[in-house]
């Protein structure tokens, strides 16, 4: 098992720069992602590390070797992208065998490693098949085994499972976390999908304009997200502006346009003081809805749209000063005629996330 440390990482494309001096560590056998809005530099990180783009300044090291101006075949990186690139007109083993046959592997080590890889796929029954006879999900299983046969140091996945449909995708996920915890890799995972990385991550960075924003647990990011963007980003939320009216400890009192809130700053580190002006932060899942009058954190209002999906409804909940606020709930009980009055929606402190940027 390796570590990844970038070290004040610049890429430019011409006038374009696509990552500003980036640091960032990968502990070993991590699963990590890069997460975060189109063009914001997810791609030319990864493919800067396996080596496809060399960095204007900064180091890549893979463990204790820096390997920055490395060529990509001497990195030793098990690849898998969006694309499964298998050759058609060769079996699902001489797939696999290929990158061994490249590495000059004794033909004897090849058929054992062959056969290893695509049981660690569950892919053994299927080694003399073309790949046209395989489903999306097999040929991708496939594009996994190859990648793993070379015994890799680490692994690179670029939206491994856009192809797929929605279910696979599922199926597949789970695969790959098990995948990379059965090798002990570490593996780095471009996505657009925040379930595909709040689901199987042990962390992840979101970066915004080749700048990282914040690094942590999927939980950590979305429970505590230390800016707007990735408040924004991850998951779904509403903000409402708010100015701090005390600070006690962890705990912020803020008035916003629908009422006062105590909440946490979602970075301690950037706290503000009585007086600024903040913005808070609540998920639509946090809020609980009831008839009567709560104590702190509570906001009156009435339902307006809503919509049904079963084990959950989306209400917009509007609030005496018309202020649309987002709320789920689970197992829904104020959808249909039973909403029509007065509700209170309530919020735990922990949920609410002021913010200070
Ligand atoms: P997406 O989610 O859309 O794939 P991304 O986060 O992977 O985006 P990158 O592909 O890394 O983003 O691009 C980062 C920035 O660098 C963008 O502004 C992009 O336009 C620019 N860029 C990337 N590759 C090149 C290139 N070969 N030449 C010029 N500019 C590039």
């Amino acid at each position: 098992m390796i570590s990844i440390q970038v070290k004040q990482l610049t890429k430019q494309f011409g006038n374009v720069v696509a990552l500003h001096g980036l640091d960032l560590t990968i502990n070993p056998g991590e699963l990590f992602f890069l997460l975060g809005p189109s063009g914001c530099g997810k791609t030319t990180l990864l493919r800067s590390l396996a080596g496809f783009y060399i960095p204007e300044k900064g180091q890549i090291l893979f463990g204790n070797e820096d390997v920055t101006r490395l060529e990509p075949h001497k990195r030793n990186t098990g690849m898998m992208f969006q694309s499964y690139a298998l050759w058609p007109h060769m079996t699902v083993a001489e797939n696999v065998a290929f990158g061994l046959h490249e590495r000059k592997v004794p033909a004897e080590e090849i058929k054992t490693r062959v056969a290893e890889a695509l049981a660690s796929v569950k892919m053994e029954k299927y080694a003399e098949r073309k790949p046209n006879q395989l489903s999306g999900g097999q040929q991708q299983r496939i594009a996994l085994a190859r990648a793993l046969v070379i015994r890799p140091r680490c692994l690179l996945l670029d939206e491994p499972l856009s192809n797929l449909d929605a279910k696979l995708r599922l199926e597949m996920r789970t695969e790959i976390r098990r995948v990379c915890k059965e090798f002990q890799l570490t593996t780095v995972y471009v996505t657009h999908d925040q379930k595909e990385a709040l689901s199987i991550a042990d962390r992840m960075a979101i970066l915004e304009s080749g700048h990282i924003l914040q690094v942590g647990t999927p939980r950590e990011v979305y429970k505590r997200p230390t800016r707007k963007v990735v408040a924004n980003f991850i998951g779904e939320t509403d903000f409402l502006t708010g100015k701090v009216l005390s600070v006690d400890g962890d705990h912020v009192f803020v008035e916003t346009t629908v009422g006062r809130f105590q909440g946490v700053f979602g970075d301690p580190t950037r706290p503000a003081a009585a007086g600024a002006e903040v913005t808070v932060s609540i998920r639509p899942e946090c809020w609980e809805l009831h008839r009567d009058a709560e104590r702190k954190n509570v906001v009156t209002g009435r339902i307006g749209d809503s919509i049904y999906l079963g084990e959950v409804a989306q209400y917009d909940f509007v609030t005496a000063n018309g202020t649309k606020l987002k709320i789920f709930e689970r197992n829904p009980r104020f959808v249909d005629g039973s909403a029509r009055g007065e509700l209170y929606a309530t919020v735990e402190p922990e949920d609410v996330v002021v913010l200070t940027d």
